[in-house]
């Protein structure tokens, strides 16, 4: 239990009107921003604007791209270099989802880092990014406390994590900008922060640190149940449900994820499934295969979720197992889950290409 390292280094910032009370930080990192976002949200959301405002009262020029997509592309990435680069600037600000503060995590690893475009970003040695400031706007990855990004890689036909390490420097969290989040959008990423917090509190790499946060975030989930099940979202629920995400990222910033989202990247890529359904989905019948485990007991009941079943019925309560999979697919999503040694690593145990199939057949057909 002793033996353990921790590492997060952002510093975390909570609160209303979080971005004004703190626009002096924003000269810390240069003289002009990048500003990443995603088409919409951040405009309707009002962070957008308020992180305008703070550059312009701090006297810092910023140029925006606002085209980053869900499940964001390599193609996405080079275009947003290839304006950063030209633009000289010297940090970024990714506002959003996880999709626009991942895409602005390699951006800024490819702009402080010329020699390198594109899909080099998987292969190239650890490099250093321009320094990334991450408001979130979901409340769901934890992206802006892990050193993670999740790109879509065309060439391989799968979404894959980058291979770099980029910690953003500072996340400020204002539950405000998620008050208008349509249902669909909150009920699948606040399944995609309970994700994270299951398969890292059952990951090998988890520590003493990493399952404090992780039973920590459990809790505030459990005490947003009822208002998941009502889809009745107070800002206290919010700010309790953006927190329980952060400490999602805490936690896996320590001990990676696993089985679920490893098998969920495939029903994403290929049938258009948003992450946190395709991870909710895959989750009762993960408890299932770490049925031994103690801690899956300890999650029952910090959800107060008495049993398997009962687990169960509460995630299809949220997301609806509505997907069109053919059993042949299934078999090579199987296949090339049993390669992905990063996910499977984290898991205690051995995992069978049969554990996998199994998996994906009981919680999908
Ligand atoms: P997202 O893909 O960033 O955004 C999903 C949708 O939500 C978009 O249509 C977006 O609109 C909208 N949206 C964002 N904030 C909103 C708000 N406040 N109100 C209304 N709509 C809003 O969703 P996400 O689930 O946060 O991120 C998923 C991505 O993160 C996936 O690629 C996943 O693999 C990755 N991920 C990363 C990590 C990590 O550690 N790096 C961990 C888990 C998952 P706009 O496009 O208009 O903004
Ligand atoms: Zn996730």
């Amino acid at each position: 239990m002793s033996n353990f390292q921790y590492f997060m280094p952002t510093k975390v910032f909570c609160g209303k009107d979080i971005i004004s009370k703190n626009k002096s930080l924003f000269g810390n990192y240069g003289k002009k921003a990048f500003i990443i976002t995603g088409k919409n949200s951040s405009k309707i959301n009002g962070s957008l604007e308020d992180v305008i405002n703070a550059l312009n009262e701090s006297e810092i020029e910023y140029c925006i791209f606002n085209n980053v997509e869900e499940n964001p592309s390599i193609e996405t990435v080079e275009t947003a270099v290839e304006i950063g680069r030209n633009e000289k600037v010297d940090f970024l600000i990714g506002i959003g989802g996880g999709s626009p503060i991942d895409a602005a995590k390699a951006i800024g690893i490819l702009i402080n880092n010329p020699e390198y475009n594109g899909y080099d970003i998987f292969t190239a040695p650890p490099l250093a990014s321009l320094p990334l400031i991450a408001v979130p706007t979901t409340a769901g990855t934890g992206t802006e406390v892990t050193p993670y990004a999740i790109l879509t890689d065309n060439k391989a036909r799968t979404k894959r994590n980058f291979g770099q390490k980029v910690f953003p420097e500072i996340a400020l969290l204002d539950a405000s900008y998620l008050m208008n989040t349509p249902d669909n959008i909150t009920i699948n990423t606040a399944v995609d922060a309970l994700s994270h917090l299951i398969e890292g509190y059952l990951s090998i790499k988890s520590n003493l640190l990493s399952d404090s946060a992780a039973e920590k975030g459990l809790l505030l989930f459990w005490e947003c149940i009822d208002a998941l099940k009502d889809k009745d979202f107070s800002f206290e629920i919010r700010e309790k449900l953006l927190l329980s995400s952060t400490l999602g990222g805490i936690v896996i910033a320590q001990s990676g994820t696993s089985l679920p989202h490893g098998m969920g990247y495939a029903l994403t890529y290929s049938k258009n499934i948003p992450h946190g359904k395709a991870n909710g989905l895959l989750l009762k019948s993960y408890l299932e295969l770490c049925g031994n485990n103690p801690k899956v007991k300890n999650i029952l009941s910090i959800l107060e979720l008495n049993s398997l079943d009962k687990f169960g019925q509460f995630i299809l309560n949220l997301v609806v197992k509505d997907c069109s999979v053919t059993e042949a697919e299934i078999r090579n999503y199987t296949k090339s889950m049993i390669s992905n040694t990063s996910k499977l690593k984290n898991h205690p145990g051995e995992v069978t290409e049969k554990d996998i199939y199994e998996m994906y057949i009981t919680s999908l057909l």
